[in-house]
């Protein structure tokens, strides 16, 4: 497999709670995968080892070939500056439960301040690129709002549209649902699944089952640290053979 973004046995602790137990993974280009397991089993955790916003004990993540975090010089390891850091997170967008939008920016604003106070782009272009995004989750018609004028599923879309303005290669997502109330949830999971549908790379931390079901290419089942399970959706929802996964699907469902 080619893959786009890898994690080659990955250690993580807190202090001397460890929550990352050699964690191996493999996401191919285009490919969709959800992570589903109980809360408390390292599902954030992992996803913000890959985007360097926890740092790792040991193993290594690698998005695109690049090794994160550090560059290599022959069989030495150099950890890279703070701007070097910087910019290899520019290349995975996240979307988290909370949306943590500018509430003094209005939605336009707020979509283009990466492309523009980041990548120091030009403001027509990425005016431009920001109205198109908006229109892709649905939301052409409240660029001038503030999120605070918005729902939360419509902060959430504007929360998508903002990562994806950076033009990143992966989207990670963290339970982007789960702080939206039942009748929200939804037009952001619609807006993920056109995401799945137009070949982005996507890692999806989610307790919608139904959406794993119809969008996932696969399905890792993640608990105490470890990856504990990993197949199609068909095998890991419909006929789980692990104890421990047919009875987190059970408590969900
Ligand atoms: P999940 O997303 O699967 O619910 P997390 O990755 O958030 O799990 O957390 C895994 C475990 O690590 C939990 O027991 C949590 O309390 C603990 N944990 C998470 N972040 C920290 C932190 N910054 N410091 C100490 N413990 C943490
Ligand atoms: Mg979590």
């Amino acid at each position: 497999m080619d893959a786009l973004i890898t994690a080659v046995g990955l250690q993580k602790f807190f202090g001397s709670f460890h929550v990352l137990q050699d964690v191996d993974f493999a996401i191919a280009k285009g490919e969709v995968v959800c992570i589903i397991g109980p809360s408390g089993s390292g599902k954030s955790t992992f996803l913000r080892c890959i985007n360097q916003l926890e740092r790792i004990d040991s193993g290594y993540v690698t998005v695109d070939g690049e090794m994160v975090g550090y560059r290599r010089d022959g069989h030495r390891l150099y950890p890279l500056s703070d701007g070097e850091i910087a910019r290899q997170r520019q290349a995975v967008g996240m979307v988290f439960q909370r949306f943590h939008l500018f509430p003094h920016k209005t939605v336009l604003q707020n979509i283009i301040e990466g492309p523009v106070g980041v990548l120091k782009r030009r403001r027509t272009d990425c005016v431009q690129e920001a109205k198109v995004l908006l229109k892709r989750v649905g939301l052409a018609h409240r660029a001038d709002a503030y999120p605070g004028e918005l729902s939360g599923g419509q902060q959430q879309r504007v929360a998508i549209a903002r990562a994806l303005a950076m033009k990143p290669k992966a989207m990670l997502f963290d339970e982007p649902t789960s702080a939206l109330d039942p009748e929200l949830v939804g037009e952001v999971l619609n807006v993920m699944k056109e995401l799945a549908a137009s070949g982005t790379t996507m890692i999806v931390v989610t307790h919608e089952l139904g959406f794993c079901r119809e969008v996932a290419d696969r399905v890792v089942f993640m608990d105490a640290g470890r990856i504990v399970d990993s197949g199609t959706p068909g095998e890991i929802l419909e006929n789980p053979r692990n104890p421990r996964v047919k009875n987190f699907i059970s408590a969900v469902l």
